[in-house]
């Protein structure tokens, strides 16, 4: 079993009921145990930034699938709940991302692994250092938490409170 760590977001509808949905559906899977989900964080988007903000979370998972097949079975969450996508960065529905898949670095077509821009978003970082404070990019080196403290800014990152997306925590 490896230990995965899962960013979740979306933008687009009833952004909590989406959250809380796929994460039942990841968690209803044969391969894939929840582990632990961090709170919940309204962003402002980055890059396209006229569209609604985003419900941003990290799940920490143990899974027995390799990198690409939890990759797959994500995407195929994403199009379960009718994921919009026109625009790079645009609007979604809901957006899976595989930010840590133990140790492993992962160059295929298609996946990258440790999440190519997971140290430079605040609200993977915030998420993250909540379920690995003392965790450290396989690649990099450095401490997330020393990521997060040299990012230039909050990046529009607030905790919601009273929101949970796992029943069972
Ligand atoms: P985006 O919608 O911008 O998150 O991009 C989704 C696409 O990025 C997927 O179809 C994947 O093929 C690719 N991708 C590359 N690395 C990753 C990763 N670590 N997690 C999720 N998707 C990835």
């Amino acid at each position: 079993m490896i230990t995965a760590y899962i960013g979740i977001g979306g933008n687009l509808g009833d952004r909590a009921d989406t959250l809380r949905k796929a994460v039942a559906v990841l968690d209803g899977e044969d391969e894939v145990r929840m582990v632990a989900v961090s709170g919940v964080y309204e962003t402002a988007p980055i890059g396209v930034t006229d569209q609604p903000s985003f419900l941003n979370a990290v799940l920490q998972v143990e899974t027995s699938l390799s990198g690409p097949a939890l990759l797959n079975r994500l995407l195929e969450i994403e199009r379960q709940f009718g994921r919009y996508r026109k625009k790079k960065w645009g609007p979604r529905t809901l957006d899976l991302d595989i930010l840590l898949y133990g140790e492993e670095v992962i160059q295929v077509p298609g996946l990258q692994v440790p999440h190519p821009y997971l140290h430079e978003r605040a609200f993977v970082l915030v998420p993250l250092c909540e379920l690995l404070p003392c965790g450290r990019h396989p690649v990099l080196g450095k401490q997330f938490t020393d990521f997060l403290a040299q990012l230039d800014s909050d990046q529009g990152v607030r905790r919601v409170g009273g929101l949970s997306l796992w029943a069972h925590q």
